[in-house]
């Protein structure tokens, strides 16, 4: 379900300044029930909206993840089996971590799978009150929204890397001048 009014993706930027502002503002997610923090999206891999689910790489040490590994029995990830993730402060069920799946489900293997709704969280930089008004409202971020970010932070290291082998052929190109006015200069004396 993709919205229609996502800003566009990260133009070609021209200073190092305009991609530190163009970078995603980080997310923290919480526990739905007693809103202790469980990860950021500093651990983001990926989402699945069919599973309505978060991945992340880490999770903070209040979750735990059970010892009993469950079977799927329905749903996209049938056959999957998985251990499941707890709130360890409020005992309330957070999402999967996925030790086997099927092909279309790899990327979330051996990873901490967030079910959205189990979860809140709260955008840096978002919700502040001034003079008793709240001045920034934004809505808590989408699974669309989290794409969207993930979309553009990998916008930004693409033009990070394109300007590196840029700066890389530049640095040989000069390499080799240097040789040759070298290997010039030793065949004249
Ligand atoms: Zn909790």
């Amino acid at each position: 379900m993709l919205t229609t009014n996502e800003e566009s993706p990260v133009d070609l930027v021209t200073s190092k300044d305009e991609l530190v502002s163009q970078a995603p503002t980080p997310i923290v997610f919480q526990c739905k029930n007693c809103r202790v923090i469980i990860g950021d999206s500093f651990q983001w891999v990926s989402n699945n909206e069919t599973l309505n689910l978060i991945t992340l790489q880490a999770l903070s040490r209040v979750v735990e993840v059970s010892n009993i590994m469950e079977t799927s029995r329905d749903g996209e990830d049938i056959g999957s089996t998985f251990f499941v993730l707890n709130c360890g402060k409020c005992r309330s069920f957070l999402g999967r971590k996925y030790i086997t799946s099927s092909r279309e489900l790899d990327s979330l293997r051996d990873l901490y799978s967030l079910d959205v709704s189990a979860i809140d969280s709260y955008q840096l930089g978002t919700f502040l009150i001034e003079d008793g008004q709240q001045t920034n409202f934004k809505a808590t971020p989408s699974v669309c929204s989290l794409h969207t970010q993930q979309l553009k932070m990998e916008r930004v290291l693409l033009t990070l890397n394109e300007r590196i082998s840029n700066l890389k052929e530049k640095l040989e190109k000069l390499k080799s001048t240097v040789e040759l006015r070298r290997s010039k200069r030793i065949s004249l004396n």
